[in-house]
Order: structure tokens, then C-alpha cells, then sequence
């Protein structure tokens, strides 16, 4: 049987106070799992750590890691593996958004998205994949965004539209190959999350008319994101493999 407690998840991004990432440390520890926390702001990754470890009592750690720079993906995973149980989950959280129109759009901010949102998630699973098969269990989450599904419109242009639409078929493909070895891979496409990822540019006028547009009248909580990758990592989830869960409340039903 296999046992959370027994298992380390690994939640890129999971820095940020407000974020997803923190939230989903927080969800995953609650179901039992130990938590590794990997972002760009070292401070932020330990303040993480150190929260869920004392509000769940299991093992943490937190760790400094750009994404985008396999050196440092290296040296993050090095560290967790030395002081956590084996890795069982990975939640590819760590991403930027971008607003800039496409006549608009430099080289350096279209690489720059796609670096952290593709790139990046395909350095930490490039390196956590061959674990997971080897032990014959895993869950790998990729954080899309409707965006990806309704073509922007949102806050994110095209360039975050492109990215989040690429990690879609990134997972569905990894579904396909690591289904055999007992891992599977699925991604949530959250809608309009209250965090700081945007940096405060969605509000008044333009947050009211988001707003309007969805059915359940309030846009996203952090908590409901992170129930949404936890369910997908538990280890009685396993059919559920190559699938894009809307978490929207509705503003884009297909
Ligand atoms: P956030 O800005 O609060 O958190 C993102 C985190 O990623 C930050 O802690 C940041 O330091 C980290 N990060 C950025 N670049 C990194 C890098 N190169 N290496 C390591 N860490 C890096 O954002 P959030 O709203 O919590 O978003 C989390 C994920 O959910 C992102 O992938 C985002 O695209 C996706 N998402 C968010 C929303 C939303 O409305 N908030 C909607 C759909 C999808």
C-alpha cells in the first residue's frame, strides 16, 4: 500500500505568501505527504517550509531553485533527496504570467514566459520522472490556465496562452508514457485565482467585469486550487491520468 507519509511531494513556486504553491504545501501535508518547497525566492521557500512543517507535522524542506537553470534544479533536487523520503508527486507550479499584446511582444519576454512555464516544468520532471517510474508510483500535476483553453482574455496574453497550452499536451503525452509505470499526469486550468501574480493589475473596473462573467460570482481562492491537485495526487486517484481539470467557477464551461 502506499503510504503519503512515507512519500515526498515536491511544489515548484511555492514561495509566494499568497500563492497557489503554498496553499497546495499546505493541502498535500494535511493528506499526509512530506513537502519539498523549490522557488526562486529562497526566503519565501523556507517561510513555506517551515510553516507546513509545524501546522502538519511532517517533513519539509526549502529550497532556492530557478526553474529555468538546470545547475540549480540539480542542486534543489540534491538537497531533498538527501533529507526527504523519496519524491511521489511533483505539482509544476512555478509561473509567470504576461499581459504584453502580441504586436507588442519582445524575443526576451516570449522566451522568458516559456522558460519558466515549459521549460522549467520540463527540467524538474526530466529529472523527477525516472524515480517515479522506477518505483512504480507518482502524480504530476502541471498548473495550465484556462487561458490556454478560451485563448487568453483573461489577464495572461498570448505568449502565457502559448505556454500554459503547451504544458496540456506535455502532460497528456507524459500520460501516455508513464502510465505503465504507475504514474500519471494531469493538469488544472484555474481561472481567476486571487494571488499576487498579476501584481495588483486587475483591479477596480476591469476585476468587476471578470467578475460578471462568472457564475459562481467570486473569482478563484488559493484553497480551491490546491484541494483540486491534492485529490489529483492522492494515491486512490490512479485512473485519472492525461486529464485538464477546469477549476473556474464556471467563467469558461466546454
Ligand atoms: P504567484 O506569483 O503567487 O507564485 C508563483 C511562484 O513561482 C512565486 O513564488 C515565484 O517566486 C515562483 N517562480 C517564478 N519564477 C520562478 C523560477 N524561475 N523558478 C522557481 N520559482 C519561480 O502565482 P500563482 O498565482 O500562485 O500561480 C501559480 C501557478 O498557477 C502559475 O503557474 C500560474 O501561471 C498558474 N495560474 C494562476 C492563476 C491565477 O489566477 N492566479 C490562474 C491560472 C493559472
Amino acid at each position: 500500500m502506499i503510504r503519503t507519509s512515507e512519500l515526498t511531494a515536491i511544489v515548484t513556486g511555492a514561495g509566494s505568501r499568497r500563492g497557489i504553491g503554498r496553499a497546495t504545501a499546505h493541502t498535500l501535508a494535511a493528506a499526509g505527504w512530506n513537502v519539498a518547497v523549490l522557488d526562486l525566492d529562497e526566503a519565501g521557500a523556507k517561510e513555506t517550509a517551515d510553516e507546513v512543517a509545524t501546522a502538519h507535522d511532517v517533513r519539509t524542506v526549502g529550497v532556492a531553485c530557478d526553474v529555468t537553470d538546470p545547475v540549480s534544479v540539480d542542486a534543489a533536487l540534491a538537497v531533498l533527496e538527501a533529507e526527504l523520503p523519496p519524491v511521489g508527486a511533483l505539482v509544476n507550479n512555478a509561473g509567470i504570467t504576461s499581459p504584453v499584446p502580441f504586436l507588442e511582444v519582445t524575443d526576451a519576454e516570449w522566451e522568458k514566459v516559456f522558460a519558466v512555464n515549459i521549460r522549467g516544468a520540463y527540467a524538474v520532471t526530466r529529472r523527477v520522472a525516472p524515480g517515479l517510474a522506477e518505483r512504480g508510483f507518482g502524480r504530476i500535476v502541471f498548473l495550465s490556465s484556462v487561458s490556454a483553453e478560451r485563448g487568453g482574455g483573461v489577464f495572461g496574453g498570448v505568449a502565457y496562452s502559448a505556454a500554459k497550452a503547451g504544458q496540456l499536451g506535455f502532460a497528456r503525452a507524459l500520460a501516455r508514457e508513464l502510465g505503465p509505470q504507475g504514474v500519471t499526469v494531469n493538469a488544472v486550468a484555474p481561472g481567476l485565482i486571487d494571488t499576487d501574480i498579476t501584481g495588483g493589475a486587475l483591479e477596480g473596473e476591469r476585476k468587476e467585469a471578470l467578475l460578471a462573467g462568472i457564475p459562481v460570482g467570486r473569482n478563484g481562492r488559493v484553497a480551491d486550487v490546491a484541494d483540486l491537485i491534492t485529490y489529483l495526487c492522492r494515491p486512490e486517484s490512479g485512473y485519472i491520468t492525461g486529464a485538464t481539470y477546469d477549476v473556474n467557477g464556471g467563467s469558461h464551461i466546454h
